[in-house]
């Protein structure tokens, strides 16, 4: 009965997707979603393409879905990743940008995506964070063959997967020369205030420009 009962879920959940007399969908941020805060500069709040996401979940762990959405910006990434770094916007740039393909109604379903990232602390956060994707679930798959910020998203319902990638050419050389003086050991510390400045002028770049111009989206059939 018990295995009955979970075979049934998927259904139900269709069954009892949103109805006509739910409340409508807030779909932009609020000013308390984009208020400044130490963590969070303003640029970033009013950059024209400072990626925003409206997300559906289910009520409880058994359905429903529910009826109205959430907005997840770049400031609630911050606050779950732990810090504003060029990684995180570019990551979620890229999710933006393979969520449009996925997703005509632009409202992202959190109970029907699976994702695979490498192991970037920053990629990775936003990855599961978006998806709802979760590496103890099999639904988040850590690929170490992807680059910082390529993925490839699956919607569970339909198999439909997006490969997305950064356009090479949009990478800034001196981030990763900073990045790697950094690794190697031998700097200052005014190298590291160094590398988050160039890394935000990168970031700032980025969200001051339509987000498709920085990805290269692909579909693919045969993704396994
Ligand atoms: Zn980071």
């Amino acid at each position: 009965m018990k295995y009955f009962l979970l075979s049934m879920l998927p259904l139900f959940l269709l069954a009892s997707h949103a109805g006509a007399q739910d409340p409508p969908s807030t779909k932009s941020p609020t000013a308390a979603d984009l208020a400044e805060e130490w963590y969070f500069p303003t640029w970033l709040a009013a950059a024209p393409h400072a990626p925003v996401f409206q997300v559906r979940d289910t009520e409880n762990k058994y359905g429903r879905y529910a009826g109205q959405t959430k907005t997840i910006t770049v400031k609630d990434l911050i606050k779950f990743h732990g810090h504003f770094c060029g990684g995180l916007v570019e990551s979620a740039a890229a999710l933006r940008v393979a969520f449009d393909r996925l997703f005509v109604d632009d409202v992202t379903d959190r109970t029907d995506l699976r994702i695979a990232s490498n192991n970037s602390a920053c990629g990775g956060d936003v990855a599961s964070y978006l998806t709802g994707g979760r590496a103890r679930f099999n639904s988040h798959l850590i690929d170490s063959a992807l680059t910082e910020s390529e993925f490839f998203v699956q919607q569970v319902s339909t198999g439909k997967t997006i490969h997305v990638k950064l356009n090479p050419s949009v990478y800034p050389k001196e981030v990763k020369t900073q990045m790697k003086k950094i690794e190697s050991g031998t700097f200052e510390s005014k190298d590291i205030d160094l590398f988050q400045e160039l890394q935000w002028a990168y970031a700032k770049r980025m969200v001051n420009a339509p987000l498709g111009d920085s990805f290269i989206v692909t579909e693919v059939n045969d993704y396994a």
